[in-house]
């Protein structure tokens, strides 16, 4: 059997990019199985002006997406969250005072927090700390929205962390918050877009990680690295918006050539075997 390879944090806009349809049938031709689909901001789905209303609206948009991905044969699992840098978007240009924001935001995620309880979505995703240098206050603010959404994973929920890249600080910080909170369901949580030192501390930690599959790093990584990670694109089906880390079935193609040169053993737990621990999903 040829590699089945799993993307475990990628976004699909069906108004401005291919939707997550195409985006299925593509990476399936390419060997996927699965992928973790994950909301966009509101306005990168052209949803204005972005309040309360403007979130559920994504998030019925988000799980239709999985919808259209399932149709093609892909095991999927659908994410909805309040990204940290709509924090700063709000603010610059919506002009969302800051307290408005916070308190829009902790009422977006109690309310997914709800939605994943009722099962409409798997989890919470993405929320985390800016990667960017930005006001005290916003960090302060994207990072309380954070711990409102790390409670889910109480309740079963899985919860995709979008961080800064400090290494083993990042994931040991998130920790600290994570004790405290009294949360035990650590294997829940997803260090997305994690560094192979922030992935080695998550894992040696009890959490997920997912590292970008960009082929330069998958070369890498392979045999250097124990594969404690998954992988993911990242991908987010905008061609105006620049920064695609990789297409899903680019990334896909690269492990299963890694896993033909000697790579096997490595490959299969990164693009298989972790996803089906990390989303208790069935394997391909
Ligand atoms: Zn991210
Ligand atoms: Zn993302």
């Amino acid at each position: 059997m040829s590699l089945p390879v799993g993307d475990a944090h990628s976004h699909a806009n069906p108004a401005r990019g291919m939707g997550a349809a195409e985006i299925a049938r593509r990476f399936r031709g390419s060997g996927g199985w699965f992928m973790a689909i994950l909301s966009l901001n509101p306005w990168s789905y052209g949803i204005e002006p972005p309040g309360f209303e403007a979130y559920m609206r994504v998030v019925k948009l988000v799980v239709n997406e999985c919808s259209r991905a399932r149709e093609q044969g892909l095991t999927v699992k659908c994410f909805a969250g309040f990204h940290p840098a709509d924090v700063d978007k709000l603010v610059d240009r919506y002009r969302v005072r800051p307290e408005e924001v916070l308190r829009l935001g902790l009422r977006v995620v109690r309310e997914l927090r709800r939605l994943c309880r009722e099962g409409v979505i798997d989890g919470i995703g993405e929320v985390g700390r800016q990667h960017f240098k930005t006001m005290p206050e916003r960090v302060a603010i994207a990072a309380a929205i954070m711990e409102e959404a790390l409670q889910a994973v109480e309740e079963g929920c899985m919860v995709q962390l979008h961080l800064e890249q400090a290494g083993r600080a990042t994931v040991e910080t998130v920790n600290v918050t994570v004790s405290r909170l009294g949360l035990t369901k650590r294997s829940l949580i997803v260090f997305h877009h994690s560094t192979l030192a922030m992935a080695e501390a998550a894992a040696s930690l009890g959490y997920q990680a997912t590292v970008p599959g960009v082929p330069s790093l998958l070369e890498h990584a392979a045999g250097r690295t124990e594969p404690v990670f998954m992988v993911e694109s990242d991908f987010i089906d905008d061609p105006r918006r620049p920064g695609v880390v990789v297409y899903p079935w680019v990334m896909a193609e690269k492990v299963r050539e890694l896993a033909s040169k000697g790579y096997e053993e490595w490959a299969w737990r990164v693009a298989v075997d972790n996803i089906v621990k990390a989303f208790g999903v069935e394997p391909p």
